[in-house]
């Protein structure tokens, strides 16, 4: 899978792909993420990429002739056409269901805006704009290590072990549950500092059943509103059913 990345600021995405599981894909050849310096895209000698509003108001606006310049260099390099996407608090939220949407295609091109944002002829060759939330940042290159993150784990040979990827939150429906690591114990104290039993047992089934149980127990806590869409097995849902049934009592 290959990613093109158009920034004023290279160096603050670059550094960032170093590391980690999306280091270690690039560095194997499992992803490709090529990051474009929006200047070299210019055509004047001072390579501005940005100029005032055209009916005042304060900050700048990213001009659009750089960034259709840089779509079309991407494009120009043959291949299947990449999908184009705009980091923008006015796009559509990313969620796990987009991240997997995105990790079948081929090629992606993410489009950083800066400043007040791109001018808006640039969305004429924009395919997706994305959010990363409800806020707003100063730029699209955190959002752009965002999309590259979660939709690279999802990309097959990133992630090591592939159960972890099938496992972990949103993956089903359901948030994780929690993980343990030793010491098994903390000081003297027990309680809350303490391994459950159930996990040092060696009892393969019990760990399981425990994991679901503690994985809806989570998910019922605290994004109750999951559950409508979650995807459960035959145990999950006799579990749920004894915890919908307990609270009841409760
Ligand atoms: N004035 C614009 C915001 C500009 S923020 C507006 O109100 O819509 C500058 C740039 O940061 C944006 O062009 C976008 O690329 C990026 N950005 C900011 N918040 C973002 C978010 N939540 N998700 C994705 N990109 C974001």
């Amino acid at each position: 899978m290959r990613f093109d990345i158009v920034t004023i600021f290279p160096a603050m995405i670059e550094h960032a792909l170093t590391v980690g599981v999306v280091g270690r894909a690039i560095a194997q050849g499992a992803l490709q993420v090529r990051v474009r310096d929006l200047r070299d895209f210019t055509s004047d000698r001072h390579h501005v990429v940005d100029d005032v509003p055209y009916g005042g108001g304060p900050g700048m606006v990213l001009k659009p002739e750089p960034l259709l310049r840089a779509v079309d260099a991407v494009e120009g390099e043959g291949g299947v056409r990449p999908v184009v996407i705009l980091a923008s608090p006015q796009g559509s939220r990313l969620t796990q269901e987009v991240v997997r949407r995105l990790s079948r295609l081929s090629h992606l091109v993410v489009l950083c805006g800066r400043y007040e944002g791109v001018d808006e002829r640039v969305r004429s060759r924009v395919d997706e704009e994305i959010s990363i939330g409800d806020y707003v940042l100063s730029g699209g290159e955190l959002p752009a290590l965002v999309i590259v993150d979660a939709v690279a784990r999802l990309v097959p040979g990133v992630v090591g072990d592939q159960q972890s990827v099938a496992e972990e939150s949103f993956s089903r429906g359901l948030l994780d549950f929690p993980q343990y690591t030793r010491p098994a114990a903390i000081g003297d104290v027990g309680g809350a500092m303490a391994v459950p039993e159930v996990l040092l047992s060696g009892n393969h089934g019990e760990i399981r059943r425990w994991r679901k149980r503690a994985a809806l127990v989570r998910t019922l806590d605290r994004r109750p509103d999951l559950l409508a869409t979650a995807v459960l097995d035959d145990e999950e849902r006799e579990i749920l059913r004894g915890l919908l049934a307990e609270r009841k009592e409760g």
